[in-house]
């Protein structure tokens, strides 16, 4: 079974190294693919290049062998949605059982996605939440019929008959945005990332 965790990772921290960890355990999965997107449609603000996103996610996850890196996003000129790469993701691992990874605020936010209800039927998917799970936000996803508790994981039913796991991660309020601001305002970063990824940052003078 193998995770593919999708995200900006502008710039990837312990946040996310962190709960791909967790779910690595939680799950068994064999391994977790990080998948930095190229221009994803919702994203407003401006991105670092790809170029270094994938970078900064190949130094931080580098001598770790449960985790690897995609370029199916970056790799690409146009902008990525989910359900291409998911695509192209089965294609690759077809032998293979895949689960799509995301945050519970990615989740409450897939009717504006593009093709969402196709991602559903297509892939099981695993959200991350900080417990205690929030049940009545998750109840008002329009994809949702209803979601059971059961220890560190619950079980959502969909009303495409599918079920979607959540799984409690440790809260880590670690965030991209305020390391970006942090290093705007001239402020440290020391342990909210890998040393290398930090490194990476000052080096090419990114988040300025
Ligand atoms: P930004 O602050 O730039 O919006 P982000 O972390 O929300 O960044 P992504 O880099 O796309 O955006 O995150 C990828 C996934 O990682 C998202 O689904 C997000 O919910 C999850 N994530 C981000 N930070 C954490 C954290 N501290 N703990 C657990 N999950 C996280």
């Amino acid at each position: 079974m193998i995770g593919l965790f999708g995200g900006t990772f502008n710039p990837i921290h312990y946040g996310h190294l962190r709960a791909a960890q967790e779910l690595r355990g939680l799950f068994h999965l064999e391994k977790v693919v990080f998948i930095p997107a190229n221009n994803p449609p919702l994203k407003k603000e401006a991105l670092a290049p790809s170029r270094h996103r994938f970078e900064m996610v190949r130094l931080a996850i580098d001598s770790h062998p449960g985790f690897e890196i995609s370029d199916c996003e970056c790799g690409c000129e146009d902008a990525s949605y989910t359900i291409h790469t998911i695509r192209k993701m089965t294609e690759q691992y077809a032998s293979r059982t895949l689960y799509f990874i995301m945050g519970l605020d990615a989740f409450l936010d897939m009717p504006k996605w593009f093709k969402a209800e196709e991602i559903l039927a297509s892939i099981p998917i695993i959200v991350m939440a900080r417990p205690p799970i929030p049940m009545d936000e998750i109840l008002e996803s329009p994809y949702v019929h209803d979601v059971e508790v059961d220890g560190k994981a619950g079980q959502v039913r969909l009303k495409n008959g599918k079920y979607l796991s959540v799984a409690h991660i440790t809260p880590n309020d670690i965030s991209s945005t305020n390391i970006r601001q942090a290093v705007r305002e001239g402020r440290t970063i020391k342990y909210l990332l890998p040393e290398c990824v930090q490194s990476y940052i000052i080096t090419n003078e990114l988040y300025k």
